[in-house]
């Protein structure tokens, strides 16, 4: 059961310590108390955990304190969408929103590799009105004689060059805890010019440690990729702890499935999902589709399979899309065959804003 308080209400206040002291007598229940800061106001949740079933939603709605009362349908407690739940979906940062209802599109590059790659990314972003990017400076790789990433030598020109180019959210791997020190370090030494959404990647959808300690921090949202062998039941759980530890603002991003069947794509396109995770949770949900693909093939009629896969997955509703650009492909050091170039930007994000207005005009047709 999740007991939303009235906003903004103190812990301290009367109203609040008769509602603990009724919660700390109840038998076989424990409770975790969630702050949610919002733009205008704070929300405290109550997650209560236990026996719950006879508990009453009306005895619980008459303390003072309390202005929602849910009973958790299903199993992802903090981060589900359960019945007669009107909680609102997504949250804002850095003045992005973040929600189930727009779509933020993050291009970037895979692994930043020179300065001058990052600059040239971000003024054709700056150009376009963009205002996100990806950037990867911790690069998890499959052989460990390949490029790992310039770790943080690079941060303080990326967040610099962020600053220059008015990006406001980049989107970065982390794979270790002491990168977001590192990231919280090269904020503060550059005087925080952008903004920086965690990425925990594919290969670490269930390393629990990392998530617990990227969920308890709660400055910086978290961009959890789907595990590309594991159902998404699993990867669901896997997001909830981000938010058990106290960080809800999570997105959740499909990547594709690790499966020979969805070859010549490196992985099997898993866009029909974006409607299955919106429906099951208050995730915003992002796609990745240059990791889906992994190639620039080309059908006959001359669009690219990347750009294919994107139009399935903002067609069905997608709010944010990550997705490999670089000046140079042939020079990049990390999945340069699935890049797009500087100069596809402005058709990719034409093309973007087609299919969304589409998918607004089929929200419409629904309604
Ligand atoms: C990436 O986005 O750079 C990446 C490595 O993705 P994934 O974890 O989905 O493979
Ligand atoms: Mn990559």
């Amino acid at each position: 059961m999740i007991l939303i308080l009235k906003p903004n209400i103190s812990l301290e206040s009367r109203e609040y310590k008769r509602l603990e002291g009724h919660l700390q007598n109840l038998t076989n229940i424990e409770y975790r108390i969630h702050n949610v800061q919002g733009a205008e106001q704070t929300l405290t949740e109550i997650y209560l955990i236990g026996s719950t079933s006879a508990l009453s939603l009306d005895e619980m709605r008459s303390f003072q304190a309390v202005d929602k009362a849910v009973r958790i349908s299903q199993e992802y407690k903090v981060l589900g969408r359960h019945k007669d739940d009107s909680r609102s979906s997504g949250f804002s940062y850095n003045g992005v929103d973040f929600t189930q209802d727009n779509l933020n599109v993050f291009a970037g590059l895979c692994a930043v590799d020179s300065p001058e790659s990052v600059e040239a990314m971000m003024s054709a972003l700056k150009d376009h009105g963009q205002v996100c990017t990806r950037m990867g400076a911790y690069k998890p790789r499959t052989s460990a004689y390949s490029f790992q990433g310039h770790g943080k030598n690079c941060l303080p020109y990326v967040f610099e060059l962020a600053g220059k180019y008015g990006i406001k959210v980049i989107a970065m791997e982390v794979t270790h805890e002491s990168h977001v020190d590192e990231i919280n370090s090269a904020l503060d030494q550059t005087g925080r010019p952008t903004g920086v959404m965690l990425q925990i990647g594919t290969r670490n959808t269930q390393n629990f440690e990392l998530l617990k300690s990227v969920g308890r921090q709660q400055e910086f949202p978290v961009l959890l990729k789907r595990g590309f062998g594991i159902t998404l039941d699993e990867s669901l759980h896997a997001a909830e702890y981000l938010a058990s530890e106290g960080n809800q603002k999570v997105v959740f991003g499909l990547r594709g499935m690790k499966t020979n069947i969805g070859d010549p794509h490196r992985n099997m396109v898993d866009f029909a999902h974006v409607p299955v995770v919106k429906r099951l949770t208050r995730m915003p949900v992002c796609i990745d589709p240059s990791h889906s693909v992994g190639a620039r093939f080309r059908s006959p009629d001359n669009i690219l399979d990347v750009m294919n896969v994107t139009a399935q997955g903002v067609i069905a509703g997608a709010n944010m899309i990550l997705v490999d650009f670089h000046p140079d492909p042939n020079v990049a050091l990390v999945d340069g065959p699935q890049a797009l170039r500087m100069e596809e930007l402005p058709t990719f994000l034409e093309d973007v804003r087609i299919v969304r207005e589409a998918f607004e005009k089929r929200v419409d047709l629904f309604k």
